[in-house]
């Protein structure tokens, strides 16, 4: 497995699910989820995997 440094801290990251919350205009909202490279650190980094 391809290993990943964090740009933000440089600890180790792992591929792992990540979801963003948007709340939209119409005060709904909007949740996106998709695989990406996430800081083991919880530093808050990660990287959307295309
Ligand atoms: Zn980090």
């Amino acid at each position: 497995m391809q290993e990943k440094k964090c740009m933000n801290c440089n600890a180790s990251m792992d591929l792992d699910y990540w979801d963003t919350v948007e709340e939209q205009e119409d005060g709904s909202f909007l949740i996106d989820v998709f695989e990406a490279w996430v800081c083991l650190n919880k530093c808050g980094y990660f990287e959307r995997v295309e």
